[in-house]
């Protein structure tokens, strides 16, 4: 498998001097289903605006299929997709039209941005929300409106920055369907952030951990299990819990 994502020694401070990620290095393969853990404020967000050109890095270098995103821009919007924390979307347009114009901005004609709306509505189970205004749109229906926008264009990559939040279990169960589907059947490349441990593991094989904007593990899940304690068979979520409080132990005991 080739490197579909490089990160190298990567640092971002925000203006207030935050210093939001200090020095990352990552490889995550084509195809895989890569998860990035880490408490609130760890970074997670600040990583996926980085590598999806939203904002700009301080330091490092970074690539996505071997081209440099910040110089070759429009080649990567192609590739990617995006379905981010903070989407911002029209409040006042409807569901359907919004698809449509997306796949317009895509290069799509008419009636193939239509047709590619049509399908991403049924398939995300939007059909009874297709004519309302975004801005009408249950926690829930808004994530998966973002979810299909970020696929209207087939990318090769996805980055989901905490996609399931506020969906209720059988559009999480039908969200995961069609992730997973896309990710096996077409080769996606999944990037996701998630505070649900068990979605992490049962549809990630490969992780990270970030804790206050440093990589503290990357591997394979069953590695981290590992890690964490090799006879107990622990879950992600136990094994999470159980590293991440020894660390805040640490953090007191030094102080
Ligand atoms: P996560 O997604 O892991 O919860 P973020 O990447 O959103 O974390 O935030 C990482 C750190 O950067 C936090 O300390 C957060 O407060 C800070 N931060 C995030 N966005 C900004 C911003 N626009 N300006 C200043 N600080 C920010
Ligand atoms: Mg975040």
């Amino acid at each position: 498998m080739t490197a579909e994502i490089q990160i190298r020694d990567l640092s971002k401070r925000y203006p207030n001097g935050t210093d939001a990620l200090k020095g990352i290095c990552l490889e995550i393969k084509k195809g895989q289903f890569f998860t990035l853990l880490g408490p609130n404020g760890a970074g997670k967000s600040t990583l996926v605006k980085i590598m999806t050109t939203l904002i700009q890095k301080d330091s490092g270098s970074f690539a996505i299929s071997g081209i440099n995103p910040e110089i070759n821009h429009s080649k990567i919007q192609k590739i990617i997709g995006v379905a981010s924390q903070d989407n911002e979307i029209d409040p006042a347009e409807q569901v359907e039209n919004l698809l449509i114009f997306q796949g317009r901005l895509f290069g799509l004609s008419k009636p193939e941005a239509c047709k590619r709306a049509n399908e991403l509505i049924v398939l995300f189970q939007l059909e009874k929300e297709r004519n309302k205004k975004t801005s009408t749109l249950s926690g829930g229906n808004k994530r998966r409106l973002h979810c299909a926008l970020a696929l209207v264009h087939h990318p090769r990559i996805l980055f989901l920055d905490e996609p399931s939040v506020g969906m209720d279990p059988l559009a999480r169960a039908n969200f995961w369907d069609i992730i997973t589907g896309i990710n096996k059947s077409e080769s996606v490349t999944v990037f996701l952030t998630t505070q649900y441990l068990d979605e992490a593991d049962k549809h990630a094989t490969e992780m990270a951990l970030i804790v206050a904007g440093e990589i503290h593990f990357s591997g394979s899940i069953v590695g981290f299990k590992n890690m964490v304690n090799p006879d107990e068979g622990l879950s992600l979520e136990d094994s999470y819990l159980h590293y991440v409080k020894s660390l805040v132990n640490q953090e007191i005991s030094e102080n």
